[in-house]
């Protein structure tokens, strides 16, 4: 566990560096990671404090700090309002202009939970229980604060200089539902003030491109309650995405060698037996149904039925490499508080495919797949990458050779494309080493998107074989790839990406056509069905509504050109164009438009 945590399971004390109180921040620069951890660990001492003294009855659980804040869980019997947050922070700012020094204390376990019971913090008691037998137990007192800790924390109180409390959310003793429900107030904490507000406005940013925010907003997708968490419901402009996003898939993959394949949703129990899923991935499966006294189960992956497509033949060398490629949904069970947007569901669509190859194919393939990956992620927009290579763990099948021989092809593979990679050592998965690709979006946040997976194990477990040429059977190289892991999370990245501009050859309505008045409706109808012969997605505001008032609509809706006519514009046959940006690029005729608009579609301009 890290640093600065308060003492939680099974921590040791030998580990408190250097046994020290405090740590001089001036030591380490705050843009040190250690640095900040203890600069907002100790912002959350100041926060139980502040809650400690204006709630009195409240209990303390605890309070580490977290990638950019810390927080800190309370029982307090309801929970935290708005007005109590600003409370909150009032009294921290009276903590920190005391500036109490953070000093540190030794106690036996004994006297600790005497003092903790004395206290009324039966938290602090249960983890001061599960201490090893004679470890000592620090504690920390800033002022009349006292909380249990490992430390370290800043020198004093007066050290925080910027904190804000951003929210606060129910969360579960330990995790575990069967606990009791707390209340955890999360917020962070700054150097500066100019820091803080850079980082306030960041969230802003993030809080304004929330896909779950702009789903609802742009009509594109909805998760309900009646239909169940974790399952999405793609609206007629999210379904629009997501088949221009399967268009491209198909097309794409059809031109790199790519076979399409469908397979069936279910399958015998008795298949995911044989492919070691029920062994090694039961807990993400559902519970099997029971069909005429045999158990078929949801699947989960759609590697087991390209394995028995595979095997509907004998294969020879000639015949490798065999690329089966599917837009597959699968189902893989999520507890339901780590379920988010379309980012992380239940019931999935993976733009899937298993490439069965010769050993000495491996590069080359895994070569392609790089450029198809590279390809696709360009033409959604995404430039960067941070790669990783996850070689060889401890537990493993296949063997030594062929692990280093596929790491290998891996590596030369990303060599081939001058890709830099970082190496993620014995974090591969026990059946093979594997490429992710994690992709940035507009705000430099990484998603991980791609994997690329070598598989000594399935070929194995189902006893694939090709006749290599020298007449023998040989097992043949198996690899999973998905390129954009999953449609649903893959559009959730995509819409937080855009902020839900998408460009015009993603977005759902790509024009809106808008005339000023009823004069202009015929000439409007007839613009409008030229683009549609154009294969552009056009949409009609006829309503008797104001311009402005239409185009503040289309705006908001992020259609990326609107059409605007007038009667000028009707009597000598142009046309006014103008972008979701506001900018006005004139007037035009009909035809100069849709050349425009049918070029930028082709090249899938993404700005
Ligand atoms: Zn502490
Ligand atoms: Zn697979």
């Amino acid at each position: 566990m890290a640093n600065g945590t308060v003492m939680g399971l099974g921590q040791r004390l030998g580990d408190v560096p250097g046994e020290a109180a405090s740590v001089e921040l001036s030591v380490l620069p705050f843009e040190a990671p250690e640095a900040q951890e203890v600069y907002r660990h100790s912002s959350s001492h100041i926060l139980a404090q502040a809650v400690k003294e204006l709630f009195p009855s409240t209990k303390l659980a605890i309070g580490p700090a977290i990638e950019d804040g810390f927080y800190y869980d309370f029982d307090l019997g309801r929970p935290f309002t708005p007005e109590d947050l600003e409370r909150i922070e009032q009294r921290m700012q009276e903590i920190i202009a005391k500036n109490c020094p953070f000093e540190r204390m030794e106690l036996t376990q004994e006297k600790a939970i005497a003092f903790f019971q004395e206290k009324d913090e039966p938290y602090k008691v249960e983890l001061i229980r599960e201490f090893p037998e004679k470890e000592k137990v620090t504690v920390y007192q800033q002022g009349s604060f006292v909380d249990l800790c490992r430390g370290p924390h800043v020198y004093s109180t007066g050290r925080i200089k910027a904190f804000k409390l951003l929210s606060s959310a129910g969360a579960y003793w330990r995790g575990d539902e069967r606990n009791r429900m707390l209340q955890r107030i999360y917020g962070t904490s700054f150097e500066t003030p100019q820091q803080l507000e850079s980082y306030l406005a960041r969230l802003e940013e993030i809080r304004r491109r929330d896909h779950r925010r702009l789903a609802k907003e742009l009509d594109l997708f909805s998760i309900q309650d009646e239909i169940g968490p974790g399952l999405i419901l793609w609206h007629p402009k999210g379904a629009m995405i997501r088949k221009l996003i399967e268009d491209f898939f198909r097309e794409q993959h059809q031109k790199q060698g790519y076979d399409f394949v469908f397979t069936p949703h279910i399958a015998r129990l008795d298949l995911w037996q044989r492919s070691g899923h029920l062994e090694f991935y039961r807990e993400n499966m559902y519970p099997p149904m029971s069909v005429e006294g045999v158990d078929y189960e949801l699947k989960p992956m759609n590697c087991p039925f390209h394995i028995m497509i595979y095997q509907t033949h004998l294969r020879s060398y000639r015949d490798l490499p065999l690329r089966f490629a599917e837009l597959g949904t699968v189902y893989r069970y999520e507890r339901s508080g780590v379920l988010h947007g379309s980012l992380r569901v239940r019931g999935f669509t993976q733009d899937d495919a298993h490439i069965f190859c010769r050993p000495d194919q491996i590069e080359t393939e895994i070569a392609n797949v790089l450029s198809l990956t590279v390809l696709t992620t360009k033409t959604f927009g995404f430039n960067e990458y941070e790669i990783y290579v996850s070689t060889r763990p401890e537990k493993t099948v296949g063997s030594l050779e062929n692990w280093q021989q596929a790491t290998a092809a891996l590596e030369s593979a990303l060599k081939r494309h001058g890709m830099p990679y970082q190496i993620d050592p014995g974090e591969g998965v026990f059946y093979g080493p594997k490429i992710d690709l994690k992709i940035k979006d507009g705000l430099g946040r990484s998603w991980q998107c791609t994997t690329i997976q070598v598989d000594f194990n399935l070929p194995e477990r189902f006893g694939l074989s090709f006749i290599g040429e020298d007449g023998k059977e040989h097992p043949p190289i198996m690899i999973h790839r998905a390129l954009l892991g999953s449609l649903e999370r893959f559009f959730g990245v995509l819409i937080e990406h855009y902020a839900g501009a998408f460009p015009l050859w993603l977005a759902p309505v790509q024009v809106m056509i808008l005339p000023i008045t009823d004069r202009q409706h015929p000439y409007a109808k007839e613009i409008a069905q030229a683009l549609l012969d154009a294969d552009l997605r056009v949409e009609l505001d006829l309503r008797n509504e104001k311009v402005g008032a239409k185009i503040r609509e289309a705006t908001l809706a992020k259609v990326p050109y609107m059409v605007i006519i007038g009667d000028r514009e009707a009597g000598n046959r142009t046309l006014s164009l103008r972008k979701r940006s506001g900018e006005d690029l004139g007037t035009m005729g009909l035809d100069p438009l849709v050349q425009k608009l049918r070029q930028e579609v082709r090249d899938r301009v993404v700005q």
